[in-house]
Order: C-alpha cells, then sequence, then structure tokens
C-alpha cells in the first residue's frame, strides 16, 4: 500500500462499508483510511505473562494462568446455580465460575489436562475466582499465533449499535498497518530523535497498536506523547511570531509626567521588587511597535490593581486612554472608588460604567469617551459593548481573566484602529508551563511576592459540631474591632435549594448575633445591583460586623479590617475558590483566620482539599493540587479547548515532557522559524496538518 491508498475514503475499507463508515465520520473523525491508525487504544489487555496463583494479590485485574482442572460441581444460590470449577497450578487454587451456558462449558472442560485461562481476577470469603473466563488447551495456546498486549479501542453506543466492534477496529488497523508499513515517514528531526532516544515513527506507529511487549508500549508511548507536546508547542510558538510580526500596536515612547509624579508623590508604599520588574516588563512590551498580549499572573493579595494602574498611566502619558474590565459590578465598583482616590492629585478624569449604570450617566460617558475627556474607564461587560467608543483607547486591563470568555476579549481588540495593548491579571495561578500551553502566545509576569509585614492567614478545618465554639471565637474577633465574612456556596445564583441555606444561615447568625449590638450585611446574585453596593459600602465603612455571603464576594473584594473568614459547606468548593475567598482576609495589618466548615463526612478528595488549604497558602502550590485532582480541563473551562485537545499525553502527568518538548520547539522556532534547515523539512507536513483550519484562540486574549 502507498501513501495515497491511505487517503481513500473509510467505508471502501474492507468490512466497513457506508453504514459504519457514517458513525465512524461522526463519532471519531475518521474519514480515510488514515485516519483509523490516529486512534490510539486506550488500554491493552495483557496476556504478554502468565502469573503463579501465589503470587496473586488484588482483585479487577486481568491475569493469564497455566494450570489444571481438578473438580467440577454446582453450587446452589439465590436463584438458581452456579457451575464452579477447581483450578489449581502447583502454587495454589481458584475458582472458575460460570452462571450460564453449563452443558456447553462441561462438555468441554476435562479434568488433569493443562489450560491457559485468562480473565478478571474477583475475591471474596479468602477466595480469589475468575467468572467466564477464557480457556484454552496450553496445546493449542502455545501453536496459536497471539496478540500479548490486545488494543482496546475508545468506543460508545452508537459503534457498538452500528457494528463498529473492539474486534473490526483491531482487525481493520491490523490489515492496514501490515500492508502499509513503508509509509509512516518521520516527522522529526534526527537530531531529536537520538537525542532522547525516541523509537522511529513507522515502528511506534505499530508498537501502539500493537505492543510486542509493556517495554515497546512505553517506547511507543513516549515517542507520540513527544510528538504531541512537540507540534502543539512549535504551533504555538510560531504562531507567536507570526504575531508579533503582524500585529503592529501603539509605541508608548515616553514614561512621562502622570507616572513619574504618582511615582514620586502618589504610591503610600515602596514597591515590591516583584511588581518593579512586572512593570518593566509591560514598560519594555507597550514601548516596541507590537502590541502587547501579557498575562500578569499573581496571588491574591499581592498587589496586581497598583500594577495595572501604573500601566494605565502609561498610556495616559502618550496620550491614550485606558479601561480596566472586572468580571462583577462590585469588584469594578471598588476598582473605581480605589482609582479614584489614586488619581486625586494627578487631575485625571474615572468613570464607572456597568450594567446598571443610568441612561444618562451612560451617555455623558459615551460622549466624554470620544471627545477625550475621559482618561480612564472602569467597568463590567458593559464596557465591551459595541456602543462604547473611544478616542483613542491605548491599553485595556482584565481583572480576574479567568471569569470571561475569549470572544469577549476579543472585542475589546476592536475599539482602536490598531488593537489596545491588552494586560490580563489573574489570581488563580498555574504552573508556568502549563499556562504557557494554555495561553500559548500570551507573554507571562509573574508577581511572585507578597507586600513586607503580611502576617499569613492561619487556616484551620472545623466540623459543624464545633459552631459553638466557632461562634465564640468570631465574638471575641468583633470584640477586637475585626470584621467576618461568612460565605454560603451558592453554585448556581438560581437554585432555590442553595439560597435556602443561605437565608437559613443568615437567620441563625441573626440570632446569635442579636442586634444592635452586631450588624450584619448581606450579599447574594439576586439582588438588585444598588442593593449590593449599600451592602458592601456599610461593610466596607465598618458599619457592620458581618457579612453573611455568596462567592459574588470571591474575587477582588478588598476589605482590610476583615480577618476572619468562615466558609460553611467547605467541601463543596474548588481548591482555587477557597484560596480566592481565604484571600478577602489578611489584607491589614491583624492577624486573620480562615475556618473551613464542613460536616464530619468526607469523601477522598473533600479531605485532600482541606488538607491543602490547612497547609499552604501559597497559590501556586494549591493550584498544583487542584490539577492534580482535577485535571487541566476543568480548570480553565471550555474557552481554552483545542489546544487541550491532546490525544495521548497529559498536561499534569507528562508535565515533565512538556517541557522538554518545549525547549527543543524552542529551539528550532528561534534558529529556524521557516524549518528551511535540511533537517527540518520532515516538520513541515505533519506541521501542516496540524494548524490546518484550526483558529487559535489563545492568541485573542
Ligand atoms: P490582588 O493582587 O489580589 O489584586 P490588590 O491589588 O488588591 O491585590 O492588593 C492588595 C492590597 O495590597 C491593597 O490594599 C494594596 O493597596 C496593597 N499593596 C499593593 N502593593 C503593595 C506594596 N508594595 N506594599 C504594601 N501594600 C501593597
Ligand atoms: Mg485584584
Amino acid at each position: 500500500m502507498n501513501a495515497s491508498k491511505l487517503q481513500t475514503p473509510i467505508e471502501y475499507l474492507k468490512g466497513v462499508g457506508p453504514q459504519k463508515a457514517e458513525v465512524l465520520k461522526k463519532e471519531f473523525d475518521v474519514f480515510v483510511f488514515q485516519d483509523l491508525l490516529n486512534i490510539f487504544p486506550n488500554r491493552y489487555i495483557d496476556k504478554s505473562s502468565y502469573r503463579k496463583i501465589s503470587e496473586l494479590r488484588e482483585a479487577s485485574v486481568e491475569v493469564q494462568i497455566i494450570g489444571k482442572i481438578t473438580g467440577i460441581r454446582y453450587v446452589k444460590q439465590k436463584k438458581g446455580k452456579r457451575l464452579v470449577a477447581d483450578f489449581e497450578d502447583e502454587t495454589g487454587h481458584i475458582e472458575l465460575v460460570w452462571f450460564r451456558s453449563y452443558k456447553w462449558i462441561l462438555d468441554k472442560l476435562k479434568t488433569n489436562v493443562t489450560y491457559v485461562v485468562f480473565g478478571k481476577l474477583n475475591y471474596f470469603n479468602g477466595q480469589f475466582s475468575i467468572a467466564h473466563p477464557e480457556i484454552e488447551l496450553l496445546e493449542t495456546h502455545k501453536n496459536k499465533g497471539r496478540i500479548p498486549l490486545q488494543p482496546v479501542y475508545p468506543s460508545s453506543e452508537k459503534l457498538i449499535r452500528k457494528g463498529v466492534s473492539n474486534t473490526l477496529l483491531m482487525k481493520s488497523i491490523y490489515q492496514l498497518l501490515s500492508t502499509a508499513q513503508s509509509v509512516f515517514v518521520e516527522n522529526l528531526p534526527k537530531s531529536i530523535c537520538e537525542d532522547l532516544k525516541l523509537m522511529d515513527r513507522a515502528e511506534a506507529m505499530r508498537h501502539i497498536h500493537f505492543p510486542k511487549s509493556l517495554d515497546h508500549l512505553s517506547k511507543a508511548q513516549f515517542r507520540f506523547k513527544f510528538e504531541e507536546f512537540f507540534f502543539v508547542q512549535l504551533r504555538l510558538l510560531r504562531q507567536k511570531i507570526v504575531n508579533q510580526k503582524k500585529i503592529k500596536g501603539y509605541t508608548f515612547s515616553k514614561v512621562g509626567t502622570y507616572f513619574n509624579e504618582f511615582y514620586k508623590n502618589g504610591l503610600s508604599f515602596e514597591l515590591t521588587n516583584a511588581q518593579k520588574r512586572v512593570l518593566r516588563e509591560i514598560r519594555k512590551d507597550v514601548g516596541s511597535n507590537a502590541q502587547m498580549n501579557r498575562l500578569l499572573q499573581g496571588d491574591v493579595g499581592s498587589g496586581k490593581t497598583i500594577v495595572g494602574f501604573m500601566s494605565m498611566l502609561m498610556a495616559i502619558d502618550n496620550g491614550f486612554q485606558a479601561c480596566l474590565m472586572a468580571p462583577t459590578e462590585i469588584l469594578a465598583q471598588q476598582h473605581y472608588e480605589g482609582i479614584s482616590e489614586l488619581c486625586e492629585s494627578l487631575d485625571l478624569n474615572v468613570a464607572v460604567l456597568t450594567g446598571s449604570s443610568k441612561t444618562k450617566e451612560r451617555k455623558k460617558i459615551h460622549d466624554d469617551l470620544m471627545s477625550g475627556e475621559l482618561h480612564l474607564l472602569i467597568g463590567t461587560h458593559a464596557l465591551i459593548e459595541d456602543k462604547v467608543q473611544f478616542k483613542n483607547l491605548g491599553l485595556a486591563i482584565i481583572d480576574e481573566q479567568h471569569r470571561f470568555g475569549v470572544k469577549q476579549r476579543a472585542k475589546l481588540w476592536k475599539k482602536n484602529d490598531l488593537p489596545p495593548h491588552v494586560l490580563v491579571m489573574t489570581a488563580t495561578p498555574i504552573p508556568r508551563t502549563l499556562a504557557m500551553s494554555l495561553y500559548g502566545d500570551l507573554d507571562i509576569s509573574v508577581i511572585d511576592e507578597l507586600p513586607p509585614g503580611r502576617k499569613p492567614i492561619k487556616t484551620v478545618h472545623r466540623f459543624d459540631s464545633h459552631r459553638l465554639s466557632v461562634f465564640q471565637f468570631i465574638r471575641d474577633e468583633i470584640d477586637k474591632g475585626r470584621q467576618v465574612y461568612i460565605v454560603y456556596p451558592l453554585i448556581e445564583e438560581s437554585s432555590n435549594f442553595d439560597y435556602k441555606d443561605l437565608m437559613d444561615g443568615y437567620e441563625s447568625i441573626a440570632r446569635d448575633f442579636p442586634m444592635p449590638k452586631y450588624q450584619t450585611s448581606i450579599l447574594h446574585g439576586q439582588m438588585k445591583p444598588e442593593d449590593k453596593a449599600y451592602e458592601m459600602q456599610r461593610f466596607a465603612e465598618g458599619k457592620t460586623h458581618i457579612m453573611v455571603a455568596t462567592t459574588v464576594i470571591e474575587v477582588g473584594v478588598n476589605v482590610p479590617n476583615a480577618s476572619v473568614m468562615i466558609i460553611e459547606s467547605a467541601e463543596r468548593f474548588g481548591l482555587s475558590q477557597l484560596h480566592q475567598l481565604r484571600g478577602r482576609v489578611g489584607r491589614g495589618a491583624e492577624q486573620s483566620y480562615c475556618i473551613l466548615m464542613t460536616g464530619k463526612k468526607l469523601g477522598e478528595d473533600a479531605k485532600t482539599r482541606m488538607q491543602a488549604m490547612t497547609q499552604t497558602n501559597d497559590g501556586f502550590k494549591l493550584s498544583e493540587i487542584d490539577l492534580k485532582l482535577r485535571g487541566p480541563g476543568d480548570l480553565m473551562g471550555t474557552q481554552q479547548s483545542g489546544v487541550l485537545d491532546l490525544k495521548i499525553a497529559d498536561l499534569v502527568k507528562d508535565n515533565q515532557l512538556l517541557k522538554t518538548a518545549r525547549s527543543y520547539a524552542q529551539h528550532i522556532v528561534k534558529n529556524d522559524p521557516g524549518f528551511e534547515h535540511p533537517e527540518h523539512q520532515v516538520l513541515i507536513s505533519t506541521y501542516n496538518q496540524l494548524t490546518k483550519g484550526k483558529t487559535i484562540w489563545n492568541y485573542i486574549s
């Protein structure tokens, strides 16, 4: 078979036909012969070795054993009977069990002949058994050509119904492989293959489907994992170059009065070294003539806002406007207040635009933006609407970017003739290589240092049964002049069940902390924006002691005097959410506390989350644990899929290999971006196939 034969439509493959071809297309994107080879097995049935009965330790594994049947009997059970054969090798005894087809089995089985049996082990009452084993005479077994590791391909109800069985896939792929051996040309440069001792492509293709041994299998897997990571990285890195070439940006050539004035007289604290470094990185980007696309990662409380603000000053100094988009009204409002304060001595005009802005305010904002009167606009999604037009937008900042979809962000690009510089800030830190894979060509800055003088938050886990002592603790803290958050899970803002939890909680708090001594606020997503703002304001001004809330306060909220965070039903929150919530305290000079409340019964994952939270305050460590618990797909939501569509490699488990692949890809893209070097020409065909027709959403961040 030659290479063009592999492009034959799949319905022409022996045993397939139009009906099966239809489901293969729908379920697996298999259109031509070649595509079939790209379905890799999920797992393998291991018939490569034989086990001794005395070595058997755990149930639910598949084993192959050589031995003899020493007796056959019926055993009565609740319903009917089962057929049991005693099976022995020289080391021990197990039972083979059948619940049907007795006669057929009885006729076939003989005692004192050597058989090979295969099946999944059960363990019950101190006894191993295999139900409905595969069984064959050792003689027959020896003489048969066998597949030592049998591939099990992904499947679905639909496939099975249409007759696309594992056997069919196995046979078809086997047939293709045996006739098409020579067409799998190597697609990785020779030097990489040699460096990493990679199995060559044709061989790996054979062993990924029909491994000769476990060792061959792991070499084949290693090769394809590397290949997969490598081409993804190649694509991302090359795209980045293309973007930098293509996407011209505005040049902020000078550091002007606003920035310098603020730096000298406006800052009430010294910037941390990390903040200074990030500002330099941003300054370098905006000073070049390409558009900045930078991701700023920094743990909660690390001081991202001030960095964002000072970047906005760079824009204004160069005659541009700037905007800051936040995911919630509360946060937008808070940023507006904070930034207005910072601007006081600077004579800059700032406005806030949210879904609840009145028509009149809106109109004024639109006018002032167009005339250039307004320098800074803070807001929610409202500011990406088409109606909102700037005279000259130079920088757009997106706070807590994980809350926004990529398409929403893309709209910001269209707000000026050239796309404005974009800075996205996030407090959901993720390991660097992973971030680079998820965000493709975004440049990454990290604030890896907290402002000095912060006392680490003390975190404890308490069961609901300790509620009384927790309440006493709250009283003591309030007596010292502190404020307290109590957060309830409201996974879906519309769920009445959760809502009831919150209201019950609020009532019980109101009972245990009676007025007038204690003042309590409540905040949830179903409230009107002006009511939310009012409650938030009262709490921020210290007029209420306790804030009972849902996760609407999760991101960004900054009330330095609040020093206690109680999280109810903490087991229902993910790690990054718990960490975000905890980040609402520890913002002032006082010792802060986070108390995780749960019921007694906890699942394994929940236990791990509680432990992780009590053991570390480090957002990067937590996100790594979170990744292990949940996998990266969850982490970013659906917005980053595409790049995460990995077939065989795993971003978390194979993270080390990802780093290796990235560094090789970097080397090539740096030295030979056009793949012109003779050794790199092998890359071209696979690369083009992979990039064909794909949008890289990542680059519109
Ligand atoms: P986040 O990174 O979570 O958005 P913020 O920007 O809200 O953090 O900053 C948290 C608090 O730390 C704010 O009150 C801010 O004024 C303060 N802060 C920021 N940078 C410094 C610094 N270098 N020294 C002291 N306090 C700082
Ligand atoms: Mg923030």
